[in-house]
């Protein structure tokens, strides 16, 4: 490995290698990265790019991997590479099980290990519909939560919806931030509670009984780093707790560290879900691993019942070796201390440049996780209404690879989350390239 040319690279991929968000042709637009360095990646040219968006928000720790990660993955790999989730015990598996369960509060103690957030997504769903016996799912729109069939419905985003909104059982409700609220005169303690009385207007409308779970990304992630109000969160456990439903948080993007706190959902004093769901921090995307996380209470159901969900590679031995090291790695080096110093400097960097840049309406920040909406080019309120916009992202992209920046896009929103390891000088470095 390691050895063709270019043009070998080039050519085999302009023949078989397929694009799967966007189309083929995509590929033929992005550089050919060679290795990475820190924060940086490399390409075939020698030219480096700055990593602003941790890839899609998962290589949170850079492209040096800890010594510790490193060593635990190879050890792994030679005394046991593959043990079948199905057999249960495994000494990686209980020492990563326990090692969340310590870190999460509350009694959330039951852990699953699929590979991908979508899949943890899937067994979540699967959790809350066995444990209650209901089967519909309320998501915010805006949000992400997968591209498995109810993962990809669960998604808030009708452009997510390819081939159809055909699965049955997911209901939306609308995202609580004031941003897209212009409630005249409500103080924002009385838009938290008109929110909450919608949802539960809407649950009450849908059936309590038959409302399995509330699903909601703690923080949206790809939908543009969007915060619910404070008090909501608190709201929703009252309201799951009120009508027997399943509260789960989607920490997929933004667990592990991303927003200042281990969790995003513990912005939100006392509130504990009944379901976590986490995957990219937690081997910093260096292997596919993911995790559903349950309360006691839901761990117990199905100690005599099966889950009924499963896939081959769940739990593997190597990837959760390498996870156990990556989390104790950023407890032990207090990572997430590291980002709530430096989230007041990207907020800083990103409002001046909001402030400074004509295409710019809005930004928001948490943590090392910021967001551009991007105007039309007529000036209008840039919400979801990208098609023009989708033209001005294709010259977006051509820019950051320019500027030597690797960004994630998701029009209108443009992303900063570099990796969480990055330095204040780096971190300065990023804007100078915007
Ligand atoms: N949930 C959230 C909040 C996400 O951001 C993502 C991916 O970006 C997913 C679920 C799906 O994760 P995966 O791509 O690992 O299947």
């Amino acid at each position: 490995m390691g050895t063709w040319s270019t043009e070998q690279i080039r050519n085999a991929t302009s023949q078989s290698v397929m694009m799967t968000w966007a189309p083929g042709k995509a590929k033929h637009n992005t550089p050919l990265i060679t290795h990475g360095e820190g924060v940086y990646l490399y390409d075939d040219q020698g030219k480096q790019y700055l990593d602003w968006t941790s890839q899609a928000v998962c290589s949170n720790v850079g492209y040096t991997l800890p010594e510790s990660v490193l060593q635990a993955t190879l050890q792994q790999m030679t005394q046991l590479p593959f043990l079948y989730g199905g057999l249960g015990l495994c000494e990686t598996r209980a020492r990563l099980s326990q090692l969340i369960a310590e870190i999460l509060p509350g009694d959330l103690q039951g852990m699953v290990f699929p590979s991908s957030g979508s899949e943890a997504n899937e067994a979540a769903i699967m959790m809350a519909r066995r444990y209650t016996g209901k089967y519909k799912v309320i998501n915010w729109y805006r949000s992400y939560h997968g591209g498995t069939a109810n993962s990809q419905q669960a998604t808030g985003d009708f452009r997510r919806w390819y081939g159809g909104d055909h699965v049955p059982g997911f209901v939306k409700a609308f995202h609580p931030n004031p941003l897209f609220w212009d409630l005249a005169g409500a103080t924002p303690e009385e838009r938290t509670q008109m929110a909450l009385n919608m949802l539960e207007e809407q649950i009450l409308n849908e059936g309590p009984d038959t409302v399995a779970m509330v699903q909601f990304e703690s923080v949206i992630g790809g939908g543009g780093v969007i915060v619910p109000p404070p008090g909501y969160m608190q709201g929703v456990r009252a309201i799951c707790d009120k009508y027997n439903i399943v509260m789960h948080c989607d920490e997929v993007m933004v667990g592990f560290g991303r927003t200042g706190k281990l969790f995003g959902f513990q912005h939100n004093e006392g509130v504990i879900p009944d379901i976590v769901t986490a995957a990219k921090g937690i081997t910093a995307a260096a292997l596919p691993l993911s995790m559903t996380a349950c309360r006691k209470h839901i761990m117990e159901y199905f100690e005599d019942n099966p889950l009924g969900w499963g896939s081959t590679y769940q739990a593997h031995p190597v990837a959760m070796a390498c996870a156990y090291e990556n989390v104790k790695y950023l407890i032990q080096n207090d990572i997430i201390g590291h980002v709530q110093r430096l989230a007041p400097i990207l907020e800083d960097n990103t409002r001046r440049l909001a402030e400074h840049h004509p295409c710019i309406k809005q930004y928001r920040c948490i943590g090392l996780f910021g967001c551009f909406d991007v105007a039309n080019p007529d000036g209008s309120n840039p919400q979801l209404q990208h098609t023009a916009i989708d033209k001005a992202f294709v010259e977006y992209k051509k820019a950051y690879t320019a500027n030597g920046l690797i960004g994630l896009m998701r029009p209108p929103h443009l992303h900063v989350a570099p990796p969480l390891v990055i330095t204040e000088d780096e971190l300065l470095d990023g804007f100078e390239r915007q």
